[in-house]
């Protein structure tokens, strides 16, 4: 028999074939996360990492930490990668010692069909199965589960892209109706884990001060960019068939712009929440006065380093014409929203690394007449990257009290401890899908974005290009 069809519940230390090994304890009243693909990049980089914010924050969080993945590891290669990235992630030593000690590893072949009905058989009721694998694997294996019998209780994690066009996440959608229900699904955007970007929420919500002035009557346009300095950094096997339109906009982008043009909900939950999200997603459309616009970042210097032409990079196809930079045009068709141009940019390689979402506010009706000086707009500013909020409005000015001048209000708002891979974890181990992209809305984003992939594939938008550590062309305008 091969290791990969023997069976694959998660070893009970009794059982260690390792009497050497240290001994390790289950806990029956804990949930199991399983990370499927515990030996790649995400599992260290951010889930791991994210997990030992969480476990800084509860300590006392009981949860049994299965890895599964190809590669012949043992439980001590799990175990020590483990602890090295709990305390990465900022959990206490005896913390992080304590899950890596108890935690297990299984070798497994996802693609293998004959390993999953065992393996599937020895996960306890409380489990979650966590995709942390290249996403046509996540495809692949579970098809292979739905030869198996799941666990009533059994969770997925699945990461992002989620299909990639409407007709695939169709597919992929209806694949998981087949496993479990979708309260058991959770689709990972970690933007939604991020508090910076649920803070919008609470400002919105719980002030009297903003919810009057949110709609068409008030906001003239709304902007929400994220630029990254970072260019390609080795990512050409993935990002070349995605660029920043799929990528950032049609999944993290998107989301944010749904929370920030939602409707009031009644209370904070995931019925609620998704149901006023999917109302907003429905109502947008490409606004018919602003095109898109795409872009390729040429040879430049970001931060005083080098960066070579993205065409140059390795691994790239130029022929594919991926867009490094992005910028889509929205329209909300809804009473609330009709005629706002909701502007949504991201780009890589950019001079100025900027991770915002700006509310740009209507003049007042009538200024009295004897006030000078130049009044700009009123600008409410998330800062979603400093977690900061900015309001600038007109005040009068020192000296001639009837010169206006400009001030800006700028507060750091409490950032949470726990990091957005962290608050997604905590969310899937406790059930509650309110962090989680619910199938239809993962599938109405890729609804907004199809007819510009259409139109930038029929050659329609021209592919603009911008020298790496600059602002992006200078003919889109400032942002
Ligand atoms: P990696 O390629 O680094 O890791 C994938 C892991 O899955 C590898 O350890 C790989 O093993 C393992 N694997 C592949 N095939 C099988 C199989 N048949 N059976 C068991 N294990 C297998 O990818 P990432 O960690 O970067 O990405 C994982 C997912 O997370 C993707 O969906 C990605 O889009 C998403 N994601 C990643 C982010 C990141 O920053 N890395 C950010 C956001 C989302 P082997 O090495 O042997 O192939």
């Amino acid at each position: 028999m091969s290791e990969a069809t023997q069976p694959t519940r998660p070893v009970a230390p009794s059982e260690q074939s390792d009497p050497g090994a240290v001994s390790g304890r289950e806990h029956t009243d804990a949930p199991t996360l399983v990370i499927l693909g515990a030996s790649g990049d995400l599992t260290s980089r951010l889930l791991l990492p994210g997990l030992g914010t969480l476990m800084a924050h509860e300590p006392d969080r009981r949860i049994n930490l299965v890895g599964a993945d190809r590669k012949e590891w043992g439980d001590e290669a799990w175990r020590e990668r483990v602890l090295e990235a709990m305390c990465r992630g900022g959990a206490r030593p005896e913390v992080a010692a304590g899950l890596a000690r108890d935690a297990r590893y299984q070798q497994l072949d996802v693609m293998d069909p004959e390993a999953w009905p065992a393996f599937v058989r020895s996960l306890a009721p409380d489990s979650v199965l966590y995709f942390a694998l290249p996403p046509a694997v996540t495809m692949a294996a579970c098809r292979l589960l739905t030869r198996a019998d799941l666990p009533a209780g059994l969770r997925l994690g699945l990461e992002k892209p989620f299909g990639n066009d409407l007709a695939s996440a169709q597919e992929f959608n209806r694949l998981l109706a087949d496993l479990v229900t979708e309260e058991q699904v959770f689709r990972v955007d970690h933007f939604l884990g991020k508090s910076t970007v649920l803070n919008i929420l609470g400002v919105r919500f719980a002030n009297r001060l903003f919810e009057p002035v949110w709609s068409a009557a008030d906001i003239e346009r709304v902007d929400i960019v994220f630029d990254e300095s970072l260019a390609l950094e080795g990512r050409a096997g993935y990002y070349d068939k995605a660029g920043a339109l799929i990528d950032m906009i049609q999944s993290h982008l998107l989301l944010v712009m749904a929370m920030l043009a939602m409707e009031e909900p009644n209370r904070i939950d995931h019925v609620e929440l998704r149901d006023l999200m999917m109302h907003v997603l429905r109502a947008t459309h490409c606004h018919p006065d602003h095109p898109s616009h795409r872009a390729r970042y040429t040879a430049g210097q970001v931060g005083g380093k080098d960066v070579p032409s993205y065409a140059d990079e390795p691994g790239v196809d130029p022929a594919r014409e991926t867009d490094t930079l992005a910028e889509v045009t929205l329209e909300i068709r809804s009473r609330r929203w009709a005629g706002v141009p909701f502007r949504l940019r991201s780009g890589k390689g950019l001079g100025d690394a900027r991770r915002l979402a700006i509310l740009y506010f209507r003049p007042v009706a009538h200024l009295p007449e004897g006030f000078t000086g130049e009044v700009n707009q009123n600008v409410l500013l998330f800062d979603l990257g400093e977690g900061s909020l900015g309001l600038r409005i007109a005040t009068n000015g020192e000296g001639d009290k009837l010169s206006l001048e400009e001030t800006v209000f700028d507060a750091q708002i409490g950032d949470s401890p726990v990091r957005p891979y962290g608050e997604i974890l905590s969310g899937i181990l406790d059930g509650n899908p309110l962090l989680s992209v619910r199938g239809d809305i993962a599938e109405e984003c890729w609804r907004i974005v199809a007819p510009i992939i259409d139109a930038w594939r029929a050659g329609e938008v021209p592919l603009d290009d911008y020298p790496a550590g600059t602002m992006g062309p200078l003919t889109w305008g400032v942002v």
